[in-house]
């Protein structure tokens, strides 16, 4: 295998760079400034940099990064067309900042909703709502994991999509919905029971929900630990009779599990290719932080074990990016060792990275867990990844089933597994 970037990845990393460095990172600071100054984040204008931002990354090319080689709408290629292999890096750069990845068009949930009407979206839906979202003219959210059930196991499931003649009625509750508090926020998917007869994993149907809808309400924006994640933020949303053409349904009625399952493996790579990224911000970060300050006479670096756990912090990121990137190419290379390698990365790239923000708010002392740095901010994406995208119990799961059924020991069935089914950001 060879991870070396490509020619396309060289010219479009080197471009991102400058742009990360020119445009995005003079703003962000401001930008987070100014989101934290409002009054409410959930009725407070947001601040127009962000669109501005999306159309200069688009004018240069840095725009839909993410989307999977031969992709097409209406007959028209369409993105980069870059292996995961390719792809990483960008994502990484992406990663390390916090708005970059919404500047160009590659940020959660939305990637993984267009990769759902790229690849199982009617006509209709991909022209609907796939072109506007590429055009990142409106965002959206994925609905599925539940206020009153362990949503770790996806068919605890007990929100409804019944068929009612032509028409499809959708009940229930839902929580942690990210991206719907955004005020462009104009689609949502839904997951929810359609036919409890038929076997436990074709008993489900996906849903694109305009918003607003008769019968959808936001009930309350969540925060995380404390963060409002504004202006996308995660919300609960109750759904009371809500009445939609059947047509609304993506890949036919009982066809949910089969599309999270596409939909999730990318969306987990992706947040670990980010938090690669992530993890880098937070070691530059502590290393400035560990030269300039001093105590005790010597600068921090030189104090105690401060130089191990940079060691440390440097050898657990090149770790966990090699395995990102050997994750990425068995992907590519349609292998089915793919399954194992993705969980294996949902379980270590999060807590790699947490690990390494930690310690960077460690050796920044107070100032680490104050707003004037995006450490604490980073510590939640981290810590928010261990569950969002299912937690790391249930992917240790199936890397222990993997492992056991290698030895011949258990039976393992991968279309029968709720554990790869786990609710997703
Ligand atoms: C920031 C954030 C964003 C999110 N965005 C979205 C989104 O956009 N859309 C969406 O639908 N969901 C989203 N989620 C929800 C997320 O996917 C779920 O929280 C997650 O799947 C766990 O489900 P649960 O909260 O119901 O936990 P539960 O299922 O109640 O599980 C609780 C705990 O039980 C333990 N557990 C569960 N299963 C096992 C097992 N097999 N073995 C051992 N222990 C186990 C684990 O410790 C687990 O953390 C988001 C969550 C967060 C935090």
């Amino acid at each position: 295998m060879d991870f070396a970037h490509s020619p396309r990845t060289q010219d479009l990393l080197a471009r991102l760079t400058a742009f990360q460095e020119r445009e995005i990172a003079p703003r962000e600071e401001p930008y987070h400034r100014a989101m934290l100054a409002g009054p409410d984040p959930w009725t407070s204008p947001v601040p127009p940099v962000i669109d501005e931002l999306k159309a200069m990354a688009r004018a240069e090319g840095l725009w839909n990064l993410f989307l999977p080689p031969g992709a097409t709408l209406a007959g028209e290629s369409i993105g980069a067309g870059l292996s995961n292999v390719e792809y990483a890096p960008l994502a990484e750069r992406m990663g390390r900042s916090l708005i970059a990845s919404e500047v160009c068009n590659c940020n959660a949930p939305d990637t993984g909703n267009m990769e759902v009407l790229l690849h199982f979206g009617s006509e209709d839906q991909r022209a609907r709502w796939l072109a506007p979202l590429l055009d990142g003219t409106i965002r959206s959210a994925f609905c599925m994991t539940e206020p009153d059930v362990a949503s770790s196991d996806a068919t605890n499931m007990q929100a409804t999509a019944t068929i009612d003649g032509d028409e499809v009625v959708l009940n229930g509750r839902k929580w942690w919905s990210t991206g719907i508090g955004h005020p462009s926020c104009r689609v949502l998917i839904f997951m929810g029971l359609t036919d409890s007869q038929a076997d436990r994993y074709h008993q489900h149907s996906m849903v694109l929900v305009p918003l607003p809808t008769p019968g959808v309400r936001v009930e309350r924006m969540l925060s995380t630990m404390g963060f409002a994640d504004a202006p996308g933020g995660h919300g609960e949303v109750s759904f009371t009779d809500v009445r939609l053409p059947a047509s609304a349904i993506v890949g036919g009625p009982g066809q949910a599990f089969a599309i999270a399952q596409a939909r999730l493996g990318p969306g987990r790579i992706h947040h670990c290719m980010r938090l690669i990224g992530l993890a880098e911000l937070a070691l530059g970060l502590a290393c400035v932080r560990a030269g300039e300050r001093v105590a005790f006479g010597k600068p921090l670096a030189n104090l105690g074990g401060n130089r191990e756990r940079i060691a440390d912090a440097r050898i657990a990121i090149d770790q966990a990016r090699l395995r990102v990137l050997h994750a990425a190419w068995l992907i590519d290379t349609q292998s089915p060792d793919a399954l194992g390698a993705v969980s294996q990365i949902k379980v270590s790239v999060p807590n790699m990275a947490q690990g390494v923000v930690d310690m960077a708010i460690q050796l920044h002392g107070g100032a680490g867990l104050s707003d004037d740095y995006p450490l604490g901010a980073a510590w939640t994406i981290a810590r928010a990844l261990r569950l969002a995208d299912g937690p790391d119990e249930v992917h240790r799961g199936v890397v222990a089933r993997l492992e056991l059924a290698r030895h011949g020991i258990g039976r393992w069935a991968p279309s029968a597994s709720s554990s790869s089914s786990s609710s997703s950001s």
